[in-house]
């Protein structure tokens, strides 16, 4: 019963944001790639992700706007931390994890320098930036939305010096600055509420409009499928990450001549399997080329603050 008025919240609140915006304004700029990127908080709408069922009723579960999502993802993130913290893996005031602190800091007021200098809003300039330190093999590390970052000893000899941990921490800082977790979760959002029939039409419209995908008003979901979208936006928003976070790393004055070494001692480093950091990043002989192509535009675009 309480999932059956939820629901119906939801589609009212729904509703109301689609009147409220007639033209819909469909895709938006990520700032500094100018990358086209939709993104459901930029239309007024909620991202509601489908949770299980209760009585043949899908549960949603409504993040209403990035303000509240990233509440929820604090939460998260604190229950990682003491997690980690019961386990006795979470290095606090070592050597490491302070260096780890030092750079992710250095590399956000960089960010946060490079837009005064240029006397524009920092998109970014209300997150919470929280950096840890997890004591695991584990060769990966991690942002999730709002600036919360972790990383596993694991990755550390991979990194091997001070512009090795920024090269990975750009990175990460990067997917927050792009908000790529907000553009996923605008997708599987998409996908489900249009898949579920619930505002179908305009849903599948903002979708179509947006990805120009043709009519997908029928079978979404198989649309998508079908078109790939999922796969190369996944490629596309990682290569984004290693073009930012190198420019984020040249802000703080690292040395950019890293992250394409970086990439070279990771493939070295398989042993014969993917290390988790490269798990979801394809291509990595594609992407070293890719790192050194880029050197004379980062430095141009983003000089040292
Ligand atoms: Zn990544």
């Amino acid at each position: 019963m309480k999932t059956e008025i939820n629901r119906r919240k939801f589609i009212v609140g729904a509703s109301c944001s689609l009147c409220g915006s007639l033209i819909l304004p469909s895709c938006t700029q990520v700032p500094l790639t100018n990358r086209s990127q939709l993104n459901l908080y930029d239309n007024n709408l909620p991202i509601v992700i489908f949770q299980g069922s209760v009585g043949g009723i899908p549960i949603p579960k409504v993040y209403a706007n990035e303000k509240s999502l990233n509440q929820e993802i604090d939460k998260v993130y604190g229950k990682f931390l003491t997690k980690a913290k019961e386990d006795n893996v979470l290095l606090d005031n070592t050597v490491e994890s302070k260096k780890i602190e030092t750079i992710g800091k250095e590399i956000y007021s960089s960010l946060d320098k490079y837009y005064i200098n240029k006397k524009e809003k920092n998109p970014v300039e209300g997150f919470n930036w929280q950096f840890a330190l997890i004591e695991s093999e584990t060769k990966n590390a991690w942002c999730m939305p709002g600036g919360k970052i972790a990383f596993y000893t694991g990755i550390l000899p991979v990194c091997k010096n001070d512009d090795g941990i920024a090269a990975v921490m750009g990175h990460e800082i990067a997917h927050a600055f792009a908000r790529h977790t907000v553009e996923k979760l605008t997708q599987s959002s998409m996908i489900q509420m249009a898949t579920l029939g619930i505002s179908n039409s305009r849903y599948a419209e903002l979708l179509n409009k947006s990805f120009k995908v043709g009519n997908v008003g029928g079978n979404v979901y198989n649309s998508v499928v079908k078109y790939g979208i999922f796969l190369p936006f996944s490629r596309r928003m990682e290569s984004e990450a290693d073009y930012l976070g190198m420019g984020f790393m040249n802000l703080a004055g690292f040395d950019i001549k890293e992250p394409a070494k970086l990439w070279q001692r990771m493939m070295a480093d398989q042993e014969g399997r993917m290390p988790e950091f490269m798990g979801s990043h394809p291509s990595p002989d594609n992407r070293s080329k890719k790192f050194l192509e880029w050197e004379s535009e980062i430095l141009d675009k983003f000089p040292q603050v």
